[in-house]
């Protein structure tokens, strides 16, 4: 079982004499254990390196107070540390959804939590903003996934754009939009298609809906389970038609978290929300605090 990070460095110290500063050789040996902390969280390595090295100016040299031993010191200022790499412009209130109807695009890769994603955040517009939302799925090749978000519409309910078949990904976006602006709606919010591997036709069929609504915030729903694959994706998204905010799923499975570390400082795109799970009130707000602590175990 993995020990938490503290007990860890206190072992590390318990060693080495006790001094009034950390000295250079006390920060070596504690940032080991913090590298290895950080890796088997899942952070990247370059992340990792680029991380301990800004840790490492920051503690040596630093004094030790009375109150806490050398272990704790080093693990406040990686704590702290993590926070300021992680925290940002995070959470709801910043999302751009005041002037309606305000396009949502929600994208991802298959199995991500995109369309269980839409739903926990159409309920919470509803609930927490009482904001009247439409739903629609663009996925017109799965026509499962298009009825599983009409049956998630009517659990929470949200309305949903009627299916017609045949009808392609833009034009269905269209329709949302005429539909949203007719029917008065706050918010509207556009399922993509889901592939399990990013290819051209998923990408063009995003950037064609992109251009024809303009969306005020373009989500992309990632797998926090999936580490270092997680954050590959999110660039690629990024670059190929642009993300404003990242939503991290399965944060309530065993992962620890360390895809949220990777994320921000590779992508710099603000993680906005974290899926907890299956249920449909089972997303919150980013927070760097929580985040933090599960990376350092
Ligand atoms: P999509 O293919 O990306 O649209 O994925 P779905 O929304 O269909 O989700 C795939 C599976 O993941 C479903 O069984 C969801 O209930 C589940 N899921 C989605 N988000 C979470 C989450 O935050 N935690 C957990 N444990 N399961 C989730």
């Amino acid at each position: 079982m993995f020990e938490n990070l503290s007990e860890r460095l206190g072992g590390v110290f318990d060693r080495l004499t006790k001094q009034g500063a950390l000295s250079a050789d006390d920060v070596k040996t504690a940032l080991r254990e913090v590298r290895v902390a950080l890796l088997e969280a899942d952070v990247s390595l370059p992340v990792v390196r680029s991380f301990i090295k800004s840790v490492e100016s920051k503690a040596t040299g630093s004094a030790v107070t009375k109150s806490i031993t050398p272990g704790q010191q080093v693990v406040k200022i990686v704590h702290d540390e993590l926070i300021s790499v992680l925290s940002g412009d995070e959470g709801d209130d910043r999302l751009k959804v005041d002037t309606p109807p305000a396009p949502i695009l929600m994208v991802g890769l298959q199995g991500s939590g995109k369309t269980t994603t839409t739903a926990k955040l159409a309920k919470r517009f509803k609930e927490r903003d009482g904001k009247r939302v439409l739903m629609a799925s663009l996925d017109v090749n799965r026509p499962a996934a298009m009825e599983q978000l009409a049956i998630l519409g009517q659990q929470i309910g949200v309305d949903t754009l009627p299916i017609v078949k045949g009808e392609d990904p833009v034009a269905i976006a269209k329709r949302a939009k005429t539909q949203a602006s007719l029917g008065g709606y706050d918010i509207y919010m556009l399922d993509t298609a889901g592939r399990l591997h990013i290819d051209a036709e998923l990408i063009q069929q995003a950037a064609d809906v992109r251009d024809v609504v303009n969306p005020r915030e373009t989500l992309l729903v990632v797998d926090g389970l999936t580490g270092q694959d997680a954050v590959n994706v999110a660039t690629e998204f990024d670059d190929k038609i642009g993300v404003s905010g990242v939503v991290l799923t399965r944060m309530d499975g065993d992962g620890r978290g360390g895809a949220a570390l990777s994320m921000r400082a590779i992508t710099g795109k603000p993680i906005r929300f974290v899926g907890l799970g299956e249920k449909l009130d089972a997303i919150e707000t980013f927070e760097a605090e929580r985040i933090a602590g599960r990376i350092l175990g």
